[in-house]
């Protein structure tokens, strides 16, 4: 690993001048918990901060965002109107994204940007961000990063990712976009001894190895849909579900939404909302008929979707990054590492 070692304060004069040209946004302690938030100072960023309890992903693809407004002319139809909902796309930077995170967004990519379809908004909003990672040199008890593909030095969607030293941080510049912004508002730092790279050699070794492995995960790609479509293990699952969707939303791989138009007499406008495969809503055809009307269905959508369903469809892995919401916010304590598990020995003994 090659980079600049910096200072905490010259860091800290590098984001505030980054503040002063970009919109700028990182954790930020509220009351009982962190969350992305726009800062003017470095000194509003908790740098000690484990994770977000929101993951970053509602900067890119908000939970409710107007997409058109209308307005009709009752006299005069040609005079109906129905245009864009302005947005702000001025250049943006998010300090201290973990990499389950920002490994998250190329994640969502694969459904909001392909050679078919580009979502115009998330698309936009990914060309505009300019991402600089946080490295976790202590994994969280929740956190399982490593075990689904990913990791806490992870460095495939960050375009900077800092280390987090004693008293100065490794700054690796990853992409051109990284380049950039080291280029133009020069961070000062020199390059970095080796003992202080060997340290954080050792940083990387010890966080990962903080996180233990499922098994093969290469098991669920092997194995038809049908090997685990009827396993029994559904119903013991969804049992204590209340299809609260806390999963869902707090989830930065999580990506449904629901399309809705709000109207007052002869204005209205076009929204876009998060959604959750979690509701029995979310799946109710116009017909009354519901597809996924039972609670077992949904639940074990969710989990098909991330663990099966994607990886057929894509071949890259899981959609789960490891971030952990889930697991630490589930307020039945519905486990998906226990999920993994148990779809793990189903796929060995269908081997
Ligand atoms: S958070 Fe837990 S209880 Fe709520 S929908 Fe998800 S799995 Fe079910
Ligand atoms: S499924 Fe759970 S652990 Fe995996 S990325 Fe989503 S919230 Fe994080």
């Amino acid at each position: 690993m090659k980079g600049l070692l910096i200072s905490r304060n010259d860091l800290n004069s590098w984001i505030k001048s980054l503040a002063e040209k970009y919109k700028t946004f990182a954790p930020v302690r509220t009351e009982s918990y962190d969350q992305f938030s726009m800062i003017t100072s470095p000194e509003e960023i908790n740098w000690a901060y484990r994770n977000t309890r929101l993951s970053p992903k509602a900067l890119f693809h908000p939970h409710s965002e107007k997409m058109f407004q209308f307005s009709l002319d009752p006299r005069d139809p040609s005079k109906n109107i129905l245009k864009e909902a302005p947005k702000d796309f001025s250049p943006r930077v998010i300090v201290g994204i973990r990499p389950c995170d920002a490994y998250a967004l190329k994640l969502v990519d694969l459904n909001f940007d392909t050679s078919q379809y580009k979502d115009p908004w998330w698309t936009k909003r990914r060309e505009i961000t300019t991402l600089i990672g946080l490295a976790c040199t202590s994994p969280g008890l929740t956190c399982f990063c490593k075990a689904v593909g990913t990791g806490p030095f992870d460095t495939r969607g960050v375009d900077i990712l800092l280390v987090p030293l004693e008293d100065a941080f490794l700054l690796e510049i990853i992409t051109e976009k990284g380049q950039i912004l080291v280029e133009k508002y020069n961070p000062g730092g020199q390059e970095p001894p080796p003992e202080v790279l060997n340290n954080v050699e050792k940083l990387k070794s010890q966080a990962e190895s903080a996180i233990s492995s499922f098994g093969n995960l290469e098991l669920l790609s092997e194995n038809s849909v049908s090997d685990f479509f009827d396993a029994p293990l559904w119903n013991e699952v969804q049992f204590g579900c209340i299809n609260c969707g806390t999963c869902t939303f707090l989830c930065p791989t999580c990506w449904c939404f629901d399309i809705q138009d709000e109207v007052y007499r002869d204005k209205g406008c076009r929204l876009r909302l998060w959604d959750s495969c979690m509701f029995p809503l979310f799946t109710l055809h116009g017909s009354g008929h519901n597809p996924r009307a039972q609670k077992v269905q949904r639940v074990r959508q969710r989990f098909m979707h991330k663990l099966k369903y994607f990886v057929d469809k894509y071949r890259q892995g899981v959609a789960c990054v490891g971030c952990g919401r889930c697991v630490e916010f589930c307020p039945v304590n519905i486990d998906i590492r226990d999920i993994i598990r148990r779809m793990i020995s189903l796929s060995e003994c269908a081997v």
